[in-house]
C-alpha cells in the first residue's frame, strides 16, 4: 500500500491525521506533487470533517484549465500534495448531521466554490468572496478535489445541487464550474434585445457562455477566437452566430452592429490582446465584462478612452445559480454535452492531461470517469 509522501513525511493533504486509521480504505487520486508534476496516487478515503461536510463519490469530473495553471505553478495558494479537479458530478455517500438539502444516494454536482451562505458577501450573492477561510475556490486547490474517487465537500447544503432525474451525469458535468462561469458573465452583463454581444475568446468557458448569453436573446452574437476550428465548432453548432478572427474585428464589429460597437463584450480569452479587444470593440456606455485570468497586469489606457464612458465588470464566477442551470438543461435550454470531446478512465488520467493540455484532436473538455 503507497501512502502518499511529502517531504518525507506520511502526508493528509487536509493535514487532520490520515483517515486511513479511522476506516483504513484507499482511492487513487490525481495529486499536484510538484511544480510541474501531477500523479496518480493511492490516498486515504476523506471522512466528514464537520456536521456540515458531505462525502461524495465522484462519477465523473473533468480537466480545467486552472488544472494547468497549478500545474504549472501559477496558482500560488495550490497546496502540493492537494487532489486537484474542481469540476465533478456524483453520488452523496455520506452527510454530515447539519445537512438538510441532499442525503446519500442524491446524484449531485459539486460547485467549485465553497462558500457558507451566511456572511455579508453570501448573503448578497457573492459567494466568491466568501469570508470562510475556505471560502472561494478551495476544492482541488486548497483542500482536496475531485480528480478522485471520493471527494468532501465542506458546506454541503451551498456546494451540491441535486441532479434532476431527467439529467445525466454528463449533461451536468460542467455545471458546478465553467456553466457556471457563463451563466454568470452573461447575467451581469445587462444584455437587452437588439444589443450586439461580443464574447471574445470559444474556449469551454467562452462556449459556456456563448449558450447562456444566447439565453438572454440579444439581436446579434459575435464570437472571437483566433482558433478557426473553434469557430468552425460555433458556427456548427449555434449557425445564427456570427464568427470572426481578431484581425480586423473591430471593423467586422463596426459593421454588425448599430450603434458605433459592440453593445455588451464579454472577455473569456486573457490573452495578451484581447483587454484591449474588448473595449476598443465596445460602443460608448457598453458594459465590459471579464471573465478572462490573465497572466500579468493590464493596460488600461483612461486618457486614449476617455469620453467613451464604459462600464467594467470583472471577477471569479459567483457560482450560486447552479440550480437555475440544472432546470434549464432538465428543459432542454442549455446543453455542454457537445463540448465533451473525449472521456477517459481514472487510470488513465495522465493521457487526458496530455491531450487536454497540447489540444490535440480537436479537444475541447475531458471527462474522467471513475466507473
Ligand atoms: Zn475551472
Ligand atoms: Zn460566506
Amino acid at each position: 500500500m503507497y501512502l502518499y509522501e511529502w517531504q518525507g513525511r506520511e502526508y493528509a493533504p487536509d493535514a487532520t491525521g490520515l483517515s486511513s486509521e479511522r476506516d483504513g480504505t484507499f482511492m487513487l487520486a490525481y495529486t499536484y506533487v510538484e511544480r510541474g508534476k501531477f500523479e496518480l496516487l493511492e490516498k486515504p478515503k476523506p471522512f466528514l470533517q464537520n456536521a456540515r461536510d458531505a462525502i461524495v463519490k465522484v462519477t465523473l469530473a473533468s480537466i480545467c484549465s486552472s488544472d494547468l495553471h497549478i500545474k504549472h505553478g501559477s496558482v500560488p495558494r495550490a497546496v502540493p500534495g492537494v487532489t486537484v479537479g474542481h469540476e465533478m458530478v456524483g453520488v452523496v455517500e455520506q452527510v454530515g448531521s447539519a445537512v438538510t438539502s441532499v442525503k446519500p444516494g442524491d446524484r449531485v454536482t459539486v460547485n467549485v466554490e465553497t462558500f457558507c451562505g451566511e456572511c455579508f458577501f453570501c448573503q448578497n450573492g457573492w459567494v466568491n468572496n466568501c469570508t470562510d477561510p475556505n471560502g472561494g475556490w478551495a476544492l482541488g486547490c486548497r483542500i482536496d478535489g475531485g480528480q478522485a474517487e471520493y471527494v468532501r465537500v465542506p458546506y454541503a447544503d451551498q456546494g451540491l445541487n441535486k441532479i434532476p432525474d431527467e439529467v445525466s451525469d454528463r449533461q451536468a458535468l460542467l455545471v458546478g464550474d465553467v456553466l457556471a462561469t457563463g451563466y454568470w458573465a452573461a447575467r451581469i452583463s445587462e444584455i437587452k434585445a437588439q444589443d450586439t454581444v461580443l464574447i471574445i475568446g470559444a474556449g469551454p468557458t467562452g462556449l459556456c457562455t456563448l449558450q447562456c448569453v444566447l439565453l438572454h436573446r440579444p439581436g446579434r452574437v459575435i464570437v472571437c477566437d483566433v482558433d478557426e476550428s473553434r469557430l468552425a465548432f460555433v458556427r456548427a453548432h449555434w449557425p445564427e452566430v456570427l464568427t470572426a478572427a481578431p484581425e480586423g474585428l473591430k471593423e467586422f464589429v463596426l459593421a454588425h452592429s448599430d450603434h458605433g460597437g459592440a453593445d455588451a463584450v464579454l472577455e473569456v480569452a486573457g490573452s495578451e490582446e484581447t483587454f484591449r479587444m474588448a473595449w476598443d470593440c465596445a460602443r460608448p456606455n457598453a458594459v465590459v465584462t471579464v471573465v478572462a485570468l490573465y497572466d500579468g497586469p493590464q493596460v488600461l489606457p483612461l486618457p486614449e478612452m476617455y469620453g467613451k464612458n464604459l462600464v467594467f465588470k470583472t471577477g471569479g464566477v459567483d457560482g450560486c445559480d447552479c440550480e437555475e442551470t440544472l432546470r434549464l438543461i432538465a428543459a432542454g435550454k442549455l446543453d455542454t454535452t457537445p463540448l465533451i470531446t473525449h472521456t477517459y478512465p481514472l487510470k488513465d488520467i495522465a493521457a487526458a492531461y496530455d491531450l487536454f493540455e497540447h489540444r490535440r484532436d480537436g479537444v475541447i473538455k475531458v471527462a474522467v470517469s471513475m466507473e
